[in-house]
C-alpha cells in the first residue's frame, strides 16, 4: 500500500481525525471494534432516509426495494465468504448470537448425555459459554485443546480428542488474545474423519484474512459485522444447507413460519426459518458496503500491510525493558498481547489512554485462556488497515514514557 493509498484510507474514517485529551487519536483497539468508513454511515442513512420499510410483507414500493437491499446484501455475503449458495446465509446480532443459535438448535438434534464438544483454551467466551451451556442442560463434557508455549494448538491432544462420543468441534479462526491464526482447514479435516462437524469462529479473521467456506469445508462459519468495518447489531451465521435443514428454528416469531395455527406451526425453508422477527435490514445493506469497501481495498493489499505493521510493532516493543509477549505463533495476525516487568496492565492502558492511544487491557472475554498463562491479563494491540508506522512509532514513545512513569 503506497503512502498516497493510506492517506486516502485515512481520509474515509472521519474518526481518525479526533482529538482525545487534546491528542491526535491513535486507534489500536480493533480486534474490539473496527472504525466505520464514511460509505458505511451513509449508507445507513440513506436507508433510514430513502429506502425504510418492513421487508418481506410488503406489496407497496418501499417495502420492495428495502427487501431487494436485504436480499443482495445476503448475496453479497455469500459471496465473500463464497459459500455455494446465498441461502446458506442466515443473518444474526453477531458471533455471539449465531454460535448461541447453532449450540441451542444442533445440540437440541444431535446431542444427549455423554456427548462431547470440543473447543480450545483460546476461545472467546463467546465461543465458551453457549457449548457450557448445552453440557450442562444435556450431560454432556466439553473437552479442550491445549495450546504450546507459542500459543499454538496442539493437534497431537486435538486428535486425542476427538472419538466416537464427539458431537462437534468449535474453534476460533484467530485468537483475539494471541493473534494465533489456527491451521482451520486442517482441525476440520481431522473432524470430518470422525464424522464430526466443525464451527469456525471468524470474528477475528474475516477483517485481515480470506475465507472460503467451501474449501475450507466448515459446517458452520460465524463473524460479527462491526469487526469488518460495518455496523453493531449484525452478524453472520453460514451453515451448511443439509445441517441448517436437520437443525430446529433457535427463535419463533414472524417471518420464520410457512403457517401457523393454535394446533400446529409449520416453518419457513433457509434462510428464513432462523431470521424470526423483522431483521436488522439497515444494518445488512451497511454490512454489504463495508464488505464491499474492503474488497476494494482487497484482502491482500491489507495482510501485507497489516503484516508490516506486526513485524514493525513487534521488534520496536523489544526496544522495551521487561518486555514479554504473549503469543509467539508462526502465523499470526496482527494482533499482541503484552505485559511489561510486574506493571499491571490495567496501569499500562489507563495511561497510555491519557494521551490519546486506545489499547485494550484485561483478559478480553478469554478468562481461561488468561488463568491458564498465569497472568493477571494483557495489554492488547490491535491493528487495522488504516493504522500506520508512524502512529506505532508514536505509541513507542508513549509507551516508553508510561513504562518510566510506572517502574
Ligand atoms: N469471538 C472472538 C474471537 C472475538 O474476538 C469476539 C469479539 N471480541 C467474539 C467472538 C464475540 O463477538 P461479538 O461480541 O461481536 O458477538
Amino acid at each position: 500500500m503506497t503512502n498516497e493509498q493510506l492517506r486516502q484510507i485515512r481520509a474515509d474514517f472521519p474518526i481518525l481525525t479526533e482529538k482525545i485529551y487534546t491528542k491526535d487519536l491513535i486507534y489500536f483497539d480493533n480486534g474490539a471494534t473496527t472504525q466505520k468508513p464514511r460509505c458505511v454511515v451513509e449508507r445507513i442513512e440513506e436507508g433510514y432516509y430513502h429506502l425504510n420499510a418492513n421487508i418481506h410483507r410488503g406489496v407497496h414500493y418501499l417495502s420492495q426495494k428495502a427487501t431487494e437491499a436485504h436480499e443482495a446484501a445476503r448475496s453479497t455475503v455469500a459471496e465473500f465468504l463464497h459459500a455455494g449458495k446465498r441461502e446458506e446465509i442466515i443473518f444474526t446480532r453477531g458471533t455471539t448470537e449465531a454460535i448461541n443459535l447453532v449450540a441451542t438448535s444442533f445440540g437440541e438434534a444431535f446431542c444427549k448425555a455423554g456427548d462431547e464438544v470440543i473447543v480450545s483454551v483460546m476461545e472467546h467466551h463467546s465461543n465458551i459459554v453457549p457449548w457450557q451451556m448445552l453440557c450442562e442442560r444435556k450431560g454432556m463434557r466439553l473437552r479442550v485443546i491445549p495450546i504450546n508455549e507459542r500459543g499454538e494448538l496442539d493437534l497431537e491432544i486435538y486428535k486425542s480428542l476427538l472419538n466416537e462420543h464427539t458431537k462437534i468441534v468449535s474453534i476460533a479462526h484467530v485468537s483475539n488474545v494471541l493473534g494465533t491464526i489456527n491451521p482451520v482447514a486442517e482441525i476440520i479435516r481431522l473432524a470430518h474423519e470422525h464424522n464430526v462437524p466443525v464451527l469456525v469462529d471468524g470474528a477475528q479473521s474475516v477483517p485481515h484474512i480470506p475465507v472460503n467456506v467451501v474449501e475450507l469445508d466448515a459446517d458452520f462459519y460465524v463473524f460479527s459485522a462491526h469487526k469488518i468495518y460495518g455496523p453493531t447489531g449484525i452478524g453472520v451465521l453460514y451453515g451448511k444447507e443439509n445441517l441448517l435443514n436437520a437443525i430446529p428454528p433457535y427463535q419463533g416469531g414472524g417471518e420464520m413460519i410457512q403457517t401457523v395455527t393454535f394446533e400446529k406451526t409449520t416453518y419457513n425453508e433457509l434462510p428464513f426459518k432462523f431470521e424470526a422477527g423483522t431483521p436488522d435490514y439497515i444494518g445488512s445493506t451497511a454490512l454489504a458496503e463495508a464488505l464491499r469497501y474492503v474488497q476494494c481495498i482487497g484482502l491482500d493489499t491489507i495482510a501485507i500491510h497489516e503484516h508490516g505493521l506486526l513485524t514493525y510493532a513487534t521488534e520496536r516493543l523489544f526496544e522495551i525493558e521487561g518486555m514479554h509477549i504473549i503469543g509467539t505463533a508462526k502465523e499470526k495476525s496482527a494482533v499482541i498481547s503484552f505485559l511489561v516487568g510486574t506493571i499491571h496492565p490495567y496501569d499500562i492502558g489507563m495511561l497510555l489512554d491519557k494521551l490519546g492511544i486506545a489499547v485494550r487491557t484485561g483478559h478480553h472475554c478469554a478468562q481461561p485462556l488468561i488463568d491458564s498463562l498465569e497472568i493477571p491479563g494483557t495489554v492488547r494491540v490491535s491493528f487495522a488497515f488504516y493504522n500506520t508506522k508512524g502512529e506505532i512509532d508514536n505509541f513507542i514513545v508513549a509507551l516508553k514514557r508510561v513504562v518510566g512513569m510506572l517502574q
